[in-house]
């Protein structure tokens, strides 16, 4: 990896231009206190100060191609030389391209491509396309999700970030989905958390009327909610439930697609077809905004005459789709879905599941290729998450001094309410995957001093 080089001065002057005109996502604006960058390359980044870090976050969860990817960067530079920009409506080499590659790995038929700038878009056109096909109002998404933050998106998601909405929820209802550690239902194992999530789904669609329904729409695997791996048979049972009562099944791969889970698409470890599935992020690890929808032959067919009301200026930018292109070919020529799942099954799964023996911090383990997250807890018996789960003002000392201690040593985590996420580039290297363990697991010291094993 590049090598850092001390420059403080110039790193002093990026913040402070940072902090005068900046307006930071999901902050305090005098609260936060970003970290200057000045430059990556694959699983690592650095400071201007000298210090590197192994990025176990995939920034967020988007790098699945690691930083600086030369083909991906070239690419870019050959359309931005060639045709830098271009509107929607005009036939674009590069974007029927990109459309076709994605066609290709996408399951079942969907095989039409809506391109947006980012997740969140790709989330509010499946559900404008769903509401419009079935002529009905209500989408049922999962308590536990996050959708993105734009006015219908952030009403679908099922975290609390949805309190700060001010838009109002008209035709969002939510559901518990299957979550066996923290169970909605008292469930004894997967199985019976599997036919309880079902039944529940079910009853829900009685009581609000399926012939108001317009979707269902969930992540396969839940990711940034907490890395939740639904049990063998729930997206099937999902399905069906949508075939019975004539809903729309959007699945969203925005994080869980293009390699996170060890294979293209969440959806195919389970063999699942969604009607719609939106993805954003790892088509081209974010290098340009770029995310979309894929649909069903039988979806797009409802705009085969009938004009679709929906676009963006920059839906299928010239650019983004020559970096999807350039991501998907080098994903597939360097085999880095399959270096996912071969991290997954040889190091992250069994190194994580040795730490969490050793810490009592560590209450459960789950995940799957590189998508993995540690549900941290006071007390592994009563599994009392380490911080509250999202009360105002609670005392978030612990998860704040865990990261403090990972960012210390070198390790950049992802770190939400109680959980670390482990979550790095699809093309993160053996010895990298093990250092980084090693790093974690010292880090994880930190935490366990806020347990009941501790006090007692
Ligand atoms: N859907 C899922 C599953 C996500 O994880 C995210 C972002 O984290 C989004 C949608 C929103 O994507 P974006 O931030 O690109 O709008």
């Amino acid at each position: 990896p590049g090598a850092p080089v001390a420059d403080p001065e110039t790193g002093a002057a990026v913040k402070a231009a940072d902090r005068k005109h900046v307006f930071h996502s999901w902050s305090a604006q005098e609260v936060i206190d970003p970290l200057a960058v000045a430059g990556a390359e694959g699983s690592y980044f650095w400071d201007y100060d000298g210090n590197r870090y192994l990025d176990f976050s995939s920034q967020l969860v988007n790098t699945n191609i690691g930083h600086q990817h030369p083909k991906v960067v070239e690419a870019i530079q050959r359309q931005a030389a060639k045709l830098a920009t271009f509107a929607p409506a005009f036939a674009i080499d590069v974007r029927s391209e990109a459309a076709r590659l994605i066609a290709e790995l996408t399951p079942g038929d969907l095989d039409k491509i809506f391109f947006t700038n980012g997740g969140a878009e790709a989330v509010e056109n499946a559900v404008r396309m769903a509401r419009l096909h079935t002529g009905r109002p209500k989408v049922l998404s999962a308590y536990r999700s996050y959708h993105g933050a734009t006015a219908a998106a952030i009403n679908l998601t099922g975290d609390p970030r949805r309190w700060a909405s001010d838009t109002a929820s008209a035709g969002v209802v939510h559901f518990w989905g299957p979550y066996l550690y923290r169970s909605q239902f008292h469930a004894a194992d997967e199985a019976e958390e599997c036919r309880r999530a079902l039944e529940h789904l079910e009853q829900l669609i009685a009581f609000e009327g399926p012939q108001s329904i317009a979707a269902i729409l969930l992540e396969t695997v839940v990711g940034t909610a907490g890395v939740l791996v639904p049990p063998d048979g729930y997206l099937a049972g999902v399905r069906e439930l949508c075939d019975r009562y004539g809903i729309v099944f959007i699945l969203d791969e925005v994080m869980a697609g293009f390699g996170r889970t060890g294979r293209w698409f969440a959806a195919d470890h389970w063999d699942a077809v969604p009607d719609l599935l939106t993805f954003a992020k790892g088509v081209n690890s974010g290098y340009v905004p770029l995310g979309g929808v894929a649909i069903s032959e039988r979806i797009a067919a409802t705009f085969a005459t009938r004009p679709y009301p929906g676009g963006l200026t920059y839906s299928g930018h010239p650019l983004a789709c020559a970096s999807a292109v350039a991501t998907i070919n080098a994903m597939r020529e360097e085999r880095i879905v399959e270096n996912a799942a071969f991290i997954g099954e040889t190091v992250l799964g069994p190194g994580l599941r040795a730490i969490a023996e050793r810490h009592p911090s560590v209450g459960e383990v789950r995940g799957m290729g590189v998508f993995w997250a540690l549900d941290l807890v006071k007390d592994k018996i009563t599994r009392q998450p380490l911080v509250p789960y999202n009360a105002a003002g609670a005392d978030n000392t612990p998860m704040a001094e865990f990261t403090a201690a990972c960012k210390r040593s070198g390790l950049w985590p992802f770190v939400n309410m109680n959980r670390t996420h482990v979550v790095p580039p699809c093309t993160i290297t053996e010895a990298e995957a093990k250092e980084g363990l090693e790093l974690l697991d010292q880090a994880l010291a930190v935490a366990d001093r806020h347990t009941v094993a501790a006090a007692g």
